[in-house]
């Protein structure tokens, strides 16, 4: 049996949430699911201990006229249906039109002792410590790149953390005049001095990157590289994030176009957030990384266009441009130092849910034949992790999605069309 909804969003972050609150407003019968148990997508995600700011309360709380499906995750498209895993068993969705609010992932690079226990990406130590995970007393070095450093540290530091330093591995002038062009963005501007203000203190080095861990059972020590030469630096915790890339694998399914103007693909939407498919929208970092209020933003306009209210939707282009803007600064001012693409040596694991090590790799120049190879990118991440990192390194670009996009139970599984010779002919 099929549910149907006449629009039906993907996601339940900040964009989701906007164009599930915006659609329903129209009065559309409106269904938001999200493969966590609450809604808030990575910014807004609960925190065990401290509540929510009052606007994000308000954005997460506002679920008037919308049929909120929690864990709930799209693992696969089926006749123009999507196939849901659900902790019941699973379903099958239609829709009217459909929003994809996907988000963002971390981006982890390779380095020897990243797969140490006690070593996890910035945002994924973040996100650990909000669910419960006891960080209190522990001594943590946060490295990488970009805002969320300095969000991750302000997270862990609420939650007794001891966080020794922040290794950012831009340059001091990139930092600098990033900070300078945040007066065009005056309340980007305010949440950086406040952060700043909390984290006094803690030193925040530039042009510094982790170049390898050490411990025995977890990590215990991180050299980094700095421009003053090679500081040892000991702790009980690793965070090390180089930013984010965009969710693509649901659109890719789905057959909308990504665009590759970039090593990371992104959902590629015209003006008013319609994909190539049609009755198929993208809002958010799924089209983009450039923050939370382009997700907001463009949620709401997608949720407009989704409902058919076009001139509503267009409203909102300038706000929504103006932010978008703030995603190419960040863009070039936070780009990745070339040394980082050398850190992995032939022993280091690549793909640490199969134990592939970048020695195994050397000589295959496409994904899918390292993949027959060597199990590369065919565990549970399915090659979120280890195929992003390699297009990053510029080994291999990332090669196309299939279902499960998501790990997901036989039974599920059971309910799919048969694989097309297509699909058979392009292998797991
Ligand atoms: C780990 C992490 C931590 C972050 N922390 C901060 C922070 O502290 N401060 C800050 O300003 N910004 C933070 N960001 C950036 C922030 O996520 C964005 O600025 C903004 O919130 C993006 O909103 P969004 O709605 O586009 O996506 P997201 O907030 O990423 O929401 C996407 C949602 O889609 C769901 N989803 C994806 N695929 C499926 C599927 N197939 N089936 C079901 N559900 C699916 C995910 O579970 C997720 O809840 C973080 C990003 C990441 C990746």
């Amino acid at each position: 049996m099929r549910d149907h909804y006449d629009v039906l969003v993907i996601g339940a972050g900040p964009a989701g949430l906007a164009a599930a609150q915006t659609a329903a407003s129209h009065g559309a019968r409106v269904g938001l699911l999200d493969a966590q148990p609450r809604p808030g997508g990575q910014v807004w995600r609960h925190d065990v201990q401290h509540p929510l700011p009052r606007d994000a309360r308000n954005a997460v709380d506002d679920l008037h006229g919308v049929d909120w499906l929690a864990r709930h995750s799209v693992v696969a498209t089926e006749s123009s249906s999507l196939r849901v895993e659900t902790p019941q068993g699973s379903r099958l969705l239609s829709y009217g039109a459909l929003v994809i609010a996907t988000g963002a992932r971390e981006l982890l690079l390779p380095f020897p002792g990243w797969t140490l226990p006690g070593v996890t990406g910035a945002g994924g130590l973040q996100a650990l410590a909000k669910q419960g995970w006891p960080v209190a007393g522990r001594r943590v070095v946060i490295a990488g790149s970009g805002p969320l450093l300095l969000a991750a540290a302000d997270t862990l530091r609420k939650h007794g953390a001891q966080v020794v330093g922040i290794y950012e591995q831009a340059n001091a002038g990139n930092v600098r005049s990033f900070a300078a062009q945040l007066r065009h963005w005056p309340a980007r501007a305010w949440q950086a001095a406040g952060l700043r203000l909390r984290l006094a203190g803690i030193p925040y080095r530039f042009g510094s990157f982790v170049r390898k861990a050490h411990g025995d059972d977890c990590v215990q020590r991180v050299d980094i590289d700095t421009p003053h030469g090679v500081q040892t630096v000991a702790c009980d915790l690793l965070a090390v994030g180089y930013g984010l890339v965009p969710n693509t694998e649901l659109a890719a399914l789905l057959g909308c176009a990504l665009d590759h103007s970039d090593i990371h693909p992104r959902v590629q939407v015209d003006a008013l957030l319609r994909t190539s498919v049609a009755n198929v929208y993208a809002a958010g970092e799924s089209c983009g990384i450039a923050g939370l209020a382009v997700a907001r933003i463009e949620g709401a306009l997608a949720g407009h266009r989704a409902a058919g209210h076009v001139d509503a939707a267009r409203a909102l282009l300038a706000p929504r441009d103006r932010e978008r803007r703030f995603g190419a600064l960040l863009a070039r001012h936070f780009a990745l130092d070339s040394r980082l693409h050398k850190l992995a040596d032939d022993l280091t694991l690549v793909c640490r849910c199969e134990d592939v090590r970048m020695g195994e790799l050397t000589g295959f120049t496409d994904a899918r034949a390292a993949k027959l190879a060597t199990r590369c990118g065919m565990g549970a991440c399915q090659g979120r992790i280890c195929g992003t990192a390699l297009a990053e390194l510029g080994r291999f670009p990332r090669s196309g999605s299939r279902p499960p996009i998501f790990p997901a139970r036989l039974a599920t599984l059971a309910g799919l069309s048969p694989l097309s010779s297509d699909d058979a002919q392009r292998g797991s």
